[in-house]
């Protein structure tokens, strides 16, 4: 009897554990969004764990019922999902799949049925979740990972992509591709005074625009920033030069910004061409931006195509740039001067100095050719301090020497000139090298004044505050405009070489420098005639007034001590 009690009391724990454990079961199951679907096959009945709401609101109690269940989905959906219902018609243990029901809401189906030792199948359990967050999630991702979030359009890597495989099909069936790089013209400009907001906008409307075009044979990506590349597949040979003339016409209306008045923009384009500029998708769009950054420097708006030279040309330049940056730490300059004569008097006015760089092969490049370069990566500040600081090493040294007054001309680059710290360095080297300023005389050329003009001119009043005289270099090949002359704050004006080569021969280029030198005269400015190589050109300018002459004929940039040399003739 004590062992009949003995086993009930165990017996009652045992179904109170049970029924503990099943209590657990049931409200882990109701707090996960995990429906499970217990299948019994010997009874044909189903039992139901956990929130159910969510997938069907009808009892699901015999395997029939599930043909309603099924009936919920999208009718696309409903062959997979009955499928996956069943994986024991094909003998399976497990399957599983994602469809969408009515009312868009995705659900995670996963089954996995049990056999008996004959083989038949015994039970089965059907777990639902609701998946349609994780499939969000997943969707945002793949959009971010192909697309650019502000316009829409394939991001730099999708289209990368999309590229490489057009690379791969097009050396199959032997087609052309054409890729067209386009840049909004000074959007940095723009942008500054829209406003990042407006700026934005803008990308997207011309992102929009560019969309229209998007097909199985059109690839349009937004880069980033001011950057869209387009790709063309087996189309015509000019359908990306067609692109761009649409593309322009379209432009001519202004684009619309809300709240803000409409903004007229410009486009400029670069296109290469497989398989003549490059054989992979990173050469086409190398080849396209580099054209286009190398030519938009002479005409914003156009559309340049890709050419051999224009690769080589740009490879150059990057192998002159890190040449360059060597030679400013090793500082493997030197620092040549090229006398200036007084016409009438033929006595020495001064010099002016020229940079000159050998690299380490030995050539010498010209400084036409590096200062450019220099301009455009930043290196032309340490350049152009180091010119102005030699020159007036150079100049004192001579002061000291031989007493001889002369003009000491030293090139100032147009981006040397807008830096906020040129002048305070300018008026330090001065007050360094003790010279007096009336002697100094600053090259600058009309570039300087395109940007900023009022600033600029502020800049150039302060610095004839000082004494230091201004000379308008390379006059005749800028704007040209005489009648902004008279609005410079300057002192000298140099009539270019261009006007020299030609005014023996060529009436008009007389008629015009004439004209020049006598305006010139009138606003009080000196003249100085630069590239004169032949007695001809030195007599024609002589009696045509201009004042001083620089050139072959008498002089070529030479190095410091042989102006030493010149200097003891004229001290003499
Ligand atoms: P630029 O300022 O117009 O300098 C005059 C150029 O004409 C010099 O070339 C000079 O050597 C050359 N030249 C002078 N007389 C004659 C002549 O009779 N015939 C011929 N064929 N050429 C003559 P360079 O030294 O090669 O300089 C070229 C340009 O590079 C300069 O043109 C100037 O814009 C720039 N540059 C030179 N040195 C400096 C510098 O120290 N700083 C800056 N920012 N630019 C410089
Ligand atoms: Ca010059
Ligand atoms: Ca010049």
């Amino acid at each position: 009897m004590e062992d009949m009690n003995y086993q009930l009391s165990l017996l009652n724990s045992m179904n109170q554990r049970l029924l503990d454990n099943d209590k657990m079961f049931r409200m882990i199951c109701g707090t996960s969004n995990n429906t499970f679907m217990y299948y019994d096959y010997a009874t044909d009945d189903f039992e139901i764990l956990g929130n159910s709401d969510q997938f069907f609101h009808f009892p699901m109690l015999k395997g029939s019922d599930l043909g309603r269940f099924v009936d919920s989905f999208l009718a696309e959906d409903r062959k997979k999902l009955a499928d996956t219902l069943y994986p024991e018609t094909r003998g399976k243990k497990h399957s599983g799949c994602e469809c969408r029901m009515e009312g868009g809401k995705w659900v995670g189906i996963e089954v996995t049925v049990s056999y008996d030792d004959e083989g038949h199948p015994s039970e089965k359990i059907i777990r639902l979740h609701d998946s349609t967050r994780e499939r969000e999630q997943t969707e945002n991702l793949k959009y971010m990972a192909y697309y650019d979030t502000l316009t829409g359009l394939y991001n730099r890597n999708y289209f990368v992509r999309l590229l490489s495989d057009w690379v791969r099909k097009a050396q199959d069936e032997h087609a052309g591709i054409e890729v067209l790089c386009l840049k909004i013209d000074d959007f940095k400009n723009i942008n500054e005074g829209l406003g990042m907001i407006a700026g934005d906008e803008l990308l997207q409307n011309l992102g929009l625009h560019l969309r229209e075009f998007q097909s199985e044979d059109c690839l349009v990506s937004h880069f980033h920033s001011n950057v869209y590349f387009v790709a063309f597949y087996r189309q015509s040979n000019d359908c990306g030069k067609r692109f761009f003339k649409n593309l322009a016409k379209h432009l001519k209306q202004p684009v619309p910004i809300t709240g803000r008045e409409n903004v007229l923009i410009t486009v400029s384009g670069g296109q290469s061409r497989y398989p003549e500029a490059a054989r992979n998708s990173i050469e086409l769009i190398n080849c396209a931006e580099i054209v286009l950054e190398q030519q938009k420097k002479d005409n914003i708006g156009g559309l340049y195509y890709f050419e051999a030279p224009v690769l080589d040309d740009f490879l150059q330049s990057v192998q002159l740039e890190n040449e360059l940056k060597l030679a400013i730490e090793e500082n493997s300059f030197e620092l040549y001067y090229q006398p200036q004569y007084d016409a009438e008097s033929k006595k020495l006015r001064g010099v002016e100095a020229l940079i000159r760089w050998k690299n380490q092969e030995g050539y010498y490049i010209s400084p036409s050719r590096f200062i450019p370069l220099a301009e455009r990566d930043g290196l032309i500040g340490p350049i152009g301090k180091w010119v102005l600081e030699e020159a007036l090493r150079s100049y004192s040294h001579w002061e000291k020497n031989f007493h001889y007054p002369m003009v000491l001309s030293v090139n100032i680059s147009a981006m040397q000139f807008r830096k906020s710290d040129f002048i305070p360095t300018l008026f330090e080297l001065i007050e360094t090298y003790d010279i007096d300023p009336a002697f100094l005389e600053l090259e600058i050329t009309e570039s300087v004044l395109i940007d900023d003009f009022d600033n600029v001119l502020e800049q150039m009043r302060k610095i004839r505050e000082s004494g230091i005289k201004i000379s308008l270099d390379d006059f005749g090949t800028g704007y040209s405009s005489l009648s902004y002359l008279k609005s410079l704050p300057i002192d000298t004006l140099k009539i270019d070489k261009s006007f020299i080569d030609t005014v023996i021969d060529d009436s008009s280029t007389r008629i015009i420098t004439e004209s020049i030198i006598s305006m010139v005269k009138k606003l009080g400015y000196e003249t100085v005639a630069e590239g004169v190589e032949n007695d001809q050109q030195f007599n024609y300018l002589k009696s045509i007034d201009c004042d001083n002459i620089q050139g072959f004929l008498l002089g070529k940039p030479m190095p410091a001590a042989q102006i030493e040399e010149l200097l003891k003739i004229q001290a003499s």
